[in-house]
């Protein structure tokens, strides 16, 4: 998707400070971030979002998770970490290419806005 903001970013065309990358899942530092580690983890194809993921989708969702996990453990975040997937509107997700924020080094309040 040429139009998309994080497929652009997936292929190199827009750079980014890549945390990890494989063959399925990229992961990028937050261009603003909301906490000192903000990072983002996104499918390399092209699924808007949760809500419109598929059943043969659940591999892929499920290991988006474990490269959170992965990532936390390598960015120090061992007092706790927040995952957070935005969806839709109402959830204010600004860019429809699916991704997994993962927020941590500070504490992080509870219900968010
Ligand atoms: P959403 O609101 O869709 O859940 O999150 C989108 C995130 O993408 C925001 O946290 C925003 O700061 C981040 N973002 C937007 N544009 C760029 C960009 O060009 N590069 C990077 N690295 N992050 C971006
Ligand atoms: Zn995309």
């Amino acid at each position: 998707m040429s139009d998309c903001l994080f497929c652009r970013i997936v292929s190199g065309e827009i750079p980014a400070k890549v945390v990890h990358r494989d063959d399925e899942i990229v992961a990028f530092r937050d261009i603003a971030p909301q906490a000192p580690v903000h990072v983002l983890i996104v499918p390399v194809r092209h699924v808007a979002s949760v809500h419109k993921a598929q059943e043969a989708d659940a591999g892929l969702l499920g290991r988006l998770l474990l490269a959170a996990k992965r990532i936390a453990e390598r960015e120090g975040l061992g007092r706790g970490y927040r995952l957070v997937v935005n969806d839709g509107a109402d959830a204010g997700q600004a860019v429809l290419h699916l991704h997994v924020h993962l927020l941590g080094g500070r504490p992080l309040g509870w219900p968010p806005g």
